[in-house]
């Protein structure tokens, strides 16, 4: 009789159904943000994870599965989605025009110890976001991993988050530790000691008891933010207020990998079966020029969904057709119209939040993204309360203004949604 190969599950009955209900309900979150599928190959060279992921990470390290093809080529089976789908977003020359956003579903694989919630297959569903720096895109990706779980009915669950800062806040910050921790080197784990000198930051991750007390006296990079850093993690911080995001700060989150930059979060389960991490992600900022692509910044994040196999109950998918687009007329307006664009997602509608470049190229970014309604929020529609509706099915109705109460807005657009729905 053969087994499956330890660590890696047949999945069927009720298992196969609580997948395939995570993951349509999930992907209609992303749809309704705007974001579309991407498959990756399942095995791609292996510089591709240890090029970008970082050959100091437990994953490189030590959990990739990696072989040598009949080629005599080093090929690995993909432990996260990330480095494939950027690479694929390079070398399929998907980066023309920005923003691109993309989400994926589908196997992992790392070799650790098989446990509770841990195995050596897993999948999951993950969400890029390339081409768009700013704290408001970092903050809608942390609203679509808390929506996505809500939409499955999780609700226990904290948001910790971090900044990993700039380029020379980290090299900053790496000194800092570098220094603390050689006072310490002697008590650390032989990897850690090892890390002290390849790359340190890393020694923040270990799992080895004596390194965590170690490292929860180390500076923390809120002390070593530069000017540019500190701003941008201190809006990041106010938006997630101002959209009533439940977050704590943990200032020691550096989430494995050694693409992050900026902004990182990580979700953990609080419920009471299960409490680990169920998903995480951040901002990359040299992800794409590793692969030869644009010097762009993305982020992502990714939820492994046999952790939220085991804390869900069964349900229905569900999908929303009309997109809408929320256009700040000029940078003032971004976050009167940012908040809009929260209200409106929160009430179920499917828009994009459009801020960058002139009013004419956000109505064609607007236009490219399928918006069919584009509500305009300048200084005058923020000062009466009415702002401008633009229908976009032609050029004649885009050209005609519509005038529509801010307050009602979210009324008007799920009439107006639901009409369109019934005529299709
Ligand atoms: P990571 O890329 O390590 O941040 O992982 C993102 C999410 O994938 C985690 O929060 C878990 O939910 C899930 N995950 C990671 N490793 C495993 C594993 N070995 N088995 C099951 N799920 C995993």
């Amino acid at each position: 009789m053969f087994r499956s190969v330890r660590g890696m599950k047949d999945l069927y009955g009720s298992d196969a159904e609580k997948y395939h209900f995570i993951f349509t309900r999930i992907k209609s979150i992303g749809e309704r943000y705007g974001f579309s599928m991407i498959h990756t190959p399942l095995l791609e060279n292996t510089d591709v994870f240890q090029r970008s992921i970082g050959d100091e990470t437990d994953v490189v390290s030590k959990e990739m599965y990696t072989f040598l093809d009949k080629g005599g080529e080093s090929m690995t089976l993909r432990p996260e989605g990330t480095a494939g789908v950027i690479r694929a977003i390079v070398s399929e020359n998907l980066t023309q025009r920005f923003p691109v956003k993309y989400m994926y579903c589908g196997e992992m694989f790392r070799y650790d110890r098989p446990q509770k919630g841990r195995f050596r297959q897993f999948r999951q569903i993950g969400f890029e976001y390339i081409g768009d720096k700013s704290p408001y895109t970092d903050v809608m990706l942390i609203m679509i991993a808390s929506e996505s779980l809500h939409s499955i009915g999780i609700f226990d669950f904290n948001i910790m988050v971090n900044t990993l800062g700039d380029e020379e806040t980290r090299e900053n910050y790496t000194k800092a530790i570098v220094k603390y921790l050689s006072r310490h080197e002697e008590s650390l784990s032989d990897d850690s000691k090892l890390r002290l000198k390849k790359n340190p930051l890393r020694i923040l991750d270990s799992k080895d008891k004596q390194d965590v007390d170690i490292c929860s006296m180390a500076p923390s990079i809120l002390d070593y933010l530069n000017k540019e850093s500190r701003q941008y993690f201190e809006k990041v911080c106010t938006l997630l207020e101002s959209c009533k995001i439940k977050y704590e700060i943990n200032n020691f989150l550096v989430r494995g990998l050694d693409y992050y930059s900026h902004t990182a979060f990580e979700i953990q389960a609080t419920g009471a079966g299960y409490r680990e991490a169920l998903g995480g992600g951040g901002r990359y900022d040299k992800l794409l020029p590793i692969f030869g692509g644009p010097d762009v910044s993305g982020v992502g994040f990714a939820i492994g969904i046999e952790r939220l196999m085991l804390i869900i109950k069964n349900g229905m998918a569900f999908r929303e057709p009309v997109r809408i687009a929320v256009i700040p007329v000029n940078e003032s307006e971004n976050d009167f119209a940012f908040k809009v664009y929260r209200e409106l997602q929160e009430c179920g509608i499917g828009t994009d939040f459009i801020q960058t470049g002139n009013l004419s190229k956000k109505m064609k970014t607007a236009d490219r993204l399928g918006s069919k309604i584009a509500v305009i929020l300048g200084e005058t529609e923020i000062e009466s309360g009415i702002a401008t509706i633009k229908i976009m099915d032609s050029p004649e109705t885009a050209s005609k203004n519509k005038s529509v109460s801010i307050s009602k807005l979210a009324a008007f657009l799920k009439w107006n949604i639901e009409e369109r729905t019934r005529s299709c």
